[in-house]
């Protein structure tokens, strides 16, 4: 079991940190502020879908900022709109969805592109080249009958790369990640283990040498050794590449080890975002702070944890007002009414909520550490981990 950091010396009483609240708007301001160096700025993001029963809105006007090379986590239970948000950045959204809004990249400081107005041609182009993604359960992102080398030379013959600079790529890949590249380039996808199946699709994403790598849930389907060996790697490769990292998970554990910055989605908007650790200890949204109870960690016995009551919204019937009002303890007929916008809790952490200052008050964590606790006694040492992992010789042995 992992546990929650909390490195923050912010205390929610500090009136300094608070001196700059004021209420932004919802839907045009992003998330958490303006980044200084932006790779991907997301504006009034919208993705619907027409159902006999109505409209169905599953990512409702998102704003938020990308900063190159750091690592976003976007938090938030099933049903929240985390893999719309994915799909949205790649407009990758399916038929007969409706994608709306601004979503710009840029590849570099003086470069822009508008990802939702650029031809089929140039995003078939972006994708993979420049914003690649990595989705949960590997072996559905395989075609089973073919053999993992096919699956990079068709990747990289649709982006007319030279067939033999890209194997090359891809052995450098996959040593990187611990794997013995002819033997996995010639295995099929059955024939590799689910930690193994992972790290060829992380290499696969990254073989078109990405700036962007967006991960959806990337492992949710492993054991915890395995998970924590490949957000190591990760880590690694983010380094070595220069990558931008996007992680959507329900984890909040794995964001508060990895991210610099966190994002939390609640009925298909962002209710709060803001530096990890600062969002880790001092959260102001009744939601985020209930994830954080909910979330198993080390410093609190299995009592205290708490599960939130209730069940995320239907898309076709969000509550008026705050959408998370029928579910929490502090809501008010101003709840009930008004959609709160968002107020700056510090200069790049927001929430929107209307008792913010409140919430902090009277849902305590049950998480909070003492530096003494940071460091978990169930965290992988190197040598748990070198074992999980394998030495290549003993993979093959035990994986084929
Ligand atoms: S705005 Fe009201 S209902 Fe919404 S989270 Fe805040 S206190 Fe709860």
């Amino acid at each position: 079991m992992l546990v929650l950091n909390s490195k923050s010396n912010i205390s929610v009483k500090d009136e300094e940190a608070y001196s700059e609240i004021m209420p932004l708007e919802r839907e045009s301001d992003p998330v958490g502020g303006a980044v200084s160096d932006p790779i991907l700025e997301i504006r009034d993001t919208t993705v619907s879908f027409d159902m006999e029963r109505g409209e169905s809105r599953v990512l409702d006007s998102v704003s938020i900022d990308i900063q190159r090379q750091e690592v976003l986590g976007v938090v938030g239970e099933s049903g929240s709109g985390k893999s719309m948000f994915a799909s949205a950045l790649l407009d990758a959204v399916v038929d007969p969805g409706q994608l709306s809004g601004d979503i710009t990249y840029h590849p570099s400081t003086d470069e822009s592109v508008d990802l939702l107005n650029v031809s089929p041609e140039e995003l078939k182009q972006l994708r993979w080249e420049d914003i690649s993604m990595v989705f949960q359960g590997a072996m559905s992102s395989f075609n089973p009958t073919m053999q993992i080398r096919g699956h990079f030379k068709e990747t990289l013959k649709a982006h007319d790369y030279d067939i033999g600079e890209g194997i090359e790529r891809a052995h450098e890949l996959l040593s990187d990640l611990y794997l013995e590249p002819e033997r996995v380039l010639d295995a099929y996808p059955h024939e590799l283990s689910g930690g193994m199946r992972q790290r060829a699709l992380i290499a696969l994403s990254l073989v078109l040498e990405p700036r962007v790598l967006v991960m959806d849930e990337p492992t949710a389907a492993l054991d915890l050794l395995m998970q924590q060996s490949i957000i190591n790697l990760l880590m690694d490769l983010k380094e070595k590449y220069n990558l931008t990292l996007l992680f959507i998970t329900h984890d909040l554990p794995l964001v508060a080890e990895l991210c610099n910055r966190v994002a939390v989605l609640y009925a298909f908007d962002f209710v709060e975002a803001g530096p990890t650790d600062e969002l880790i200890d001092e959260a102001g949204h009744p939601y985020t702070r209930a994830l954080l109870n909910a979330t198993p960690n080390l410093n609190a016995p299995p009592d205290e944890m708490q599960p939130i009551d209730g069940s995320a919204p239907d898309p076709v019937a969000v509550p008026s007002g705050c959408s998370y009002h029928p579910r929490c303890p502090l809501a008010t007929e101003e709840c009930i009414e008004q959609d709160p916008q968002y107020y700056s809790m510090s200069s790049n952490h927001a929430v929107a909520c209307h008792h913010w200052e409140e919430s902090v008050e009277a849902i305590p964590l049950n998480h909070l550490l003492t530096e003494d606790d940071a460091a978990s006694p169930m965290e992988p040492t190197a040598e748990s981990t070198s074992e999980n992992m394998g030495s290549t010789n003993e993979v093959a042995d035990n994986e084929f």
